[in-house]
């Protein structure tokens, strides 16, 4: 079964039909699959394969001023505009041509329209095969966050940085921005001459600091991949591929805390093949980043709210190692088979953590991601926990819960018990390289697995099952359920406490990581006594604690029950971070609570500090229509 979907958008009153991106033939079955309900890209009459860019940031003006150059295939008739994705960009002017001189060409560009943007639409000459595009960033681009000095470490020089993911990268540049197109790049990016820039690139750490940086990336990437950041940002090497990008405040920490990258690599690389990006750096960016990483190619961007000193939080870094397989190698086609980038990387990651750590980290790992998935299964409406999502009039940005990544990560971990891990393995080693640079549907993956897994172990797999896995809200009966020893023994000391047995001044915790830490808050009842609340604080500083995540988990019990004397660092933690993870659920607590009033004070003192995407997701919980 074939079709194809036709969007209409209505450009300075003409009206012009624009089909989204191609479909798989062979194994279409779902409504959705392959139609990119988020960009306006005709990517079925043109297919763009580079881009350079010239970009100026002006950080008195908050805008880049940017000549963007794209070469393009034509695959259709070649008689329609080619149409791009554009959000809030002043275009100046558009030239086109072929192999000679570009000439100016006539443009239009359309209203916003909803959470897509505005699509510009570019008249071209018969023989054209480039375009080039002048135009200017608006100060509120949601690709981008501006920041002050006193917002960075070293408070002395601005900083910026882009999140393109998912549908943000027509805010600084007008390209065919879905994930279904890829494409090289390179760029020169002018700052001033104190500050460094960085991209998803080949960085160049002893390149001088003199406000003009270049950049080329020949591995194609899709564009939600593109990225940079301009700041008073110094290297440190960790291995001989690896290394950090941070202000000098907090290079040593960084490079201290991710010290076992170059690890995680190598053994990535000898169990799922080759890392095709030659090096592997990590930029720490300021706590303003709404996530806790975006895997950038080549420089993955990293919250520093991970840095907790004993590397507990690390599993953020061999998540975003992990995407240079799973998601930037071989890629979701649109939003709505996100859960391929997802879910793969959330079991490619737990495997990392255990190669590199060992049974009992990988164990409370598991457990932690399987507490978070049944979270999100008691809140989340049907329709929300499928792995292939309706995003059909939905900003994808709101797609991401845990089910693509722990529901999706439970499917392959549920293959991998039933078939054994070295015929998983050499699966998921096939599939890279069979699917390496390619952008691809839930369709066509089950495609491949019926060809290959199901085809080779049709005792142990169901075609049924797995697409109840896939198409079905829940989890299906049966599922694997990870289990920690190590929390099992938490569990023990948590009951002890609760029925009086023991105080928590006499509990051993000498050897718990985060991760017990974890497991022992996030089992709490709803309900605990003023006396309890006080006898943890006291025993574990928990209020002081300098852990991020177990302060978070900490937070929630202490506004569920009305503790006010941890509201002071409630607030300050709800100031100094920027990251979705954390505040979402603490502003949601809040206004459950009754706060509403404390709520809407810290956001409105917090918001120019956060970015445009933490203050649009928060904003909703505060103010609810
Ligand atoms: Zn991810």
């Amino acid at each position: 079964m074939s079709y194809r979907r036709l969007l209409n958008v209505v450009l300075l009153g003409t009206a012009i039909s624009v089909a989204a991106c191609s479909e798989t033939d062979e194994y279409a079955v779902e409504p959705q699959s392959g139609v990119d309900y988020h960009s306006f890209a005709n990517t079925e009459d043109y297919r763009v394969k580079h881009v350079d860019m010239d970009l100026t940031v002006d950080f008195s003006r908050k805008v880049i001023e940017g000549v963007a150059t794209l070469q393009f295939e034509r695959v259709g008739d070649g008689k329609s505009p080619l149409i791009l994705d554009t959000r809030d960009l002043t275009i100046e002017s558009v030239h086109a041509g072929g192999s000679g001189e570009l000439q100016a060409v006539t443009f239009s560009l359309g209203d916003n329209v909803d959470i897509r943007g505005a699509a510009l639409a570019i008249d071209l000459p018969a023989d054209a095969s480039t375009v080039e595009i002048r135009y200017q960033t608006s100060p509120a681009a949601t690709g981008l966050q501006w920041l002050e000095p006193q917002q960075t470490a070293g408070k002395r020089y601005p900083f910026l940085f882009t999140q393109a993911q998912a549908i943000h990268a027509r805010s600084f540049v007008p390209l065919q921005d879905t994930p279904g197109i890829r494409m090289t790049y390179s760029a020169t990016i002018r700052t001033p001459a104190e500050l460094r820039a960085v991209m998803s690139a080949n960085n160049d750490p002893d390149a001088e600091k003199n406000g003009v940086y270049t950049f080329s990336m020949p591995q194609p990437i899709p564009s939600y991949l593109l990225a940079f950041a301009v700041g008073d940002l110094e290297f440190k090497a960790m291995g001989p591929r690896t290394g950090v990008y941070a202000e000098h405040e907090v290079l040593d920490a960084a490079a201290a805390e991710f010290a076992d990258t170059e690890a995680m690599l190598e053994i990535t690389e000898e169990v799922y093949g080759p890392y095709r990006w030659d090096r592997y750096d990590l930029l720490i960016l300021p706590p303003s980043f709404p996530f806790g990483g975006m895997e950038n190619p080549r420089l993955s961007f990293i919250t520093p709210t991970v840095i907790a000193g004993d590397k507990s939080l690390v599993s953020l870094i061999a998540h975003e190692l992990a995407h240079s397989w799973s998601g930037n190698l071989v890629t979701n086609s649109s939003w709505r088979d996100l859960w391929l980038n997802e879910g793969f990387t959330t079991y490619l990651t737990y495997r990392i953590m255990q190669f590199v750590y060992g049974d009992e980290r990988y164990q409370m790992e598991m457990s932690l991601g399987y507490a978070d998935l049944q979270t999100d299964l008691d809140e989340l409406e049907d329709h929300d926990e499928l792995l292939a999502i309706d995003v059909h009039g939905r900003d994808p940005d709101d797609v991401f819960s845990n089910i693509p990544y722990e529901k999706g990560a439970l499917l392959l971990f549920e293959i991998e018990q039933k078939i054994g891990r070295a015929a998983f393995d050499q699966f998921l080693l096939d599939y890279f390289n069979k699917f390496a640079f390619q952008s691809i549907t839930t369709e066509d993956f089950l495609a491949h697995l019926e060809r290959t897994l199901l085809k080779a172990h049709p005792e142990e797999l169901d075609a049924k099952r797995i697409r109840e896995w896939i198409f079905e809200p829940g989890i299906p009966e049966g599922a694997p359920h990870p289990q920690s020893d190590a929390f099992m023994h938490v569990d023990t000391i948590r009951e002890n406490w609760l029925s009086s047995a023991a105080t928590a001044a006499e509990i051993d915790t000498g050897n718990w990581t985060y991760h017990q830490w974890k497991h022992f808050l996030d089992g709490m009842p709803d309900k605990l006594s003023r006396e309890q609340l006080e006898d943890l604080d006291q025993a574990f500083e928990l209020t002081a604690s300098t852990n991020n995540e177990i302060a978070f988990s900490w937070l929630r019990i202490t506004i569920r029950n009305d503790y006010e004397p941890a509201y002071d660092r409630l607030e300050d933690f709800l100031v100094s971070i920027g990251r979705n993870k954390f505040l979402v659920p603490l502003y949601k607590d809040m206004m459950t609570a009754g706060m509403d009033d404390m709520a809407d004070r810290i956001f409105q003192k917090a918001k120019p500090g956060y970015h445009p995407l933490t203050v649009k997701r928060n904003s909703q919980i505060i103010y609810p229509e």
